[in-house]
């Protein structure tokens, strides 16, 4: 066991953040040119959470959030300022299917961007431009509230515990950024005897997650289609979006395709822990026929991802936003924002990290 406990840090103000997707990168951002020491501890092995980028075979493919919409001003100021080299708009629209699989035209985006790198790349850029530490395949355990460990006063601060042993902090302030099933988990791990960790406990396990099984399939051949992406509005399919990687430059090599398919909630939910190989045959059948073209039935190679938390149903109570921030214990995310968005994600995180700038000493 490492003890990352720095107990003799007194200034600047420490704050750690819990995950390293776009509220938490976000968050660091906001604090970009503050006097905030700010350490990010993330399970993963990379950044970006949900908005994750896979390298196989010569391939790269966005399995989780396919883009960024620049729908309000801050993020379409945003993306040129984290810099337009490797930026991609994908200039094909998303069209719908229906139940019956009847597809119609007609854009469901204005704009729609990722990067040659892949979507990732907005944590990496957003991270880049601070001094944030982070800590990578670190899986918070536990938390822990302790009184007076700052030498120049009596503050309270906040320690993590990973599941290894490692200890870090003290931070002055604390920032949760995991879906909220599972910050809901970290709040119920979290040593601290405060009512106030009882109701949002209660608050934040309350906030209903929907599941989505990501099945990714390779062709050796490459079509023109007039769409980017088709979707599923009614959840009537059993397919909720398919979309070709392809249209993605830098993504899919010259004479192949790669399509991204998101099943519908209903079926990832039943089917999200069967093998691969059993789902992959159905799946690719369904594809077919939505595309009418037996070809799509025989996939040369194949992945799949599952997100068990992928989708937040609803928000978090606006009683519950705010209810520890006095006692440095913050909370951000898609979950907070009310909307599985990456801009909504991002900018959450923003504005808390711009209210941690300026609550703390
Ligand atoms: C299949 C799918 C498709 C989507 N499509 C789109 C789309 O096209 N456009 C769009 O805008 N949005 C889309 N979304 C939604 C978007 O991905 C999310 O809303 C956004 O990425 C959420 O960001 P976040 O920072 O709130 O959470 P996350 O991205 O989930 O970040 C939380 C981070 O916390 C880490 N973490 C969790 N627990 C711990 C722990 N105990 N210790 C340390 N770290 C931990 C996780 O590894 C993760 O990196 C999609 C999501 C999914 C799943």
């Amino acid at each position: 066991m490492t003890d990352r406990v720095d107990s003799s840090a007194d200034s600047p103000t420490r704050l750690g953040i819990v995950g390293a997707g776009a509220a938490g990168a976000g968050a660091a951002y906001a604090l970009r040119d503050a006097d905030v020491d700010v350490t990010i501890v993330e399970k993963s092995g990379g950044v970006c959470g949900r908005a994750a980028t896979r390298r196989k075979n010569g391939c790269r493919y966005d399995h989780g959030a396919n883009y960024v919409t620049e729908a309000d001003e801050r993020t379409a100021a945003l993306l040129p300022e984290l810099g337009t080299e490797g930026l991609v708009e994908i200039d094909e629209p998303v069209w719908t299917f229906d139940a019956a699989g009847e597809i119609t035209a007609g854009d469901r985006e204005s704009t729609k961007w990722t990067w040659t790198e892949g979507i990732t790349q907005l944590a990496k850029r957003l991270l880049a431009a601070t001094d944030a530490t982070v800590h990578r395949r670190t899986r918070t355990a536990e938390v822990a509230r302790e009184e007076g460990k700052r030498v120049d006063d009596d503050a309270a601060s906040w320690t993590l515990t990973d599941t290894d042993g490692d200890r870090y902090g003290p931070f002055d302030a604390l920032l949760l950024t995991p879906p909220a099933p599972q910050t809901a988990d970290l709040l119920r791990a979290t040593d601290w005897d405060d009512d106030r960790l009882d109701s949002l406990v209660d608050a934040v396990s309350a906030v209903p997650y929907r599941t989505v099984r990501t099945l990714v399939f390779h062709y050796p051949f490459r079509d023109s289609y007039p769409w980017y992406g088709l979707v599923n509005p009614d959840k009537e399919h059993a397919i909720g979006w398919l979309s070709r990687e392809e249209c993605k430059e830098g993504h899919v090599p010259d004479g192949e395709s790669l399509l991204i398919v998101q099943m519908g909630p209903e079926w990832s939910t039943t089917h999200y822990d069967d093998p691969l190989s059993d789902v992959e045959p159905g799946v690719a059948d369904r594809v077919a026929t939505l595309l009418d073209d037996d070809r799509y039935a025989d996939p040369d190679w194949v992945d799949d991802q599952g997100w068990r938390y992928a989708l937040p149903d609803a928000s978090l109570d606006a009683d519950a936003v705010r209810l520890t921030e006095d006692a440095g214990l913050y909370v951000a995310g898609d979950w907070v924002a009310g909307e599985g968005r990456v801009p909504r994600a991002l900018w959450n995180g923003y504005d808390v990290g711009e209210r941690i700038g300026s609550d703390t000493p």
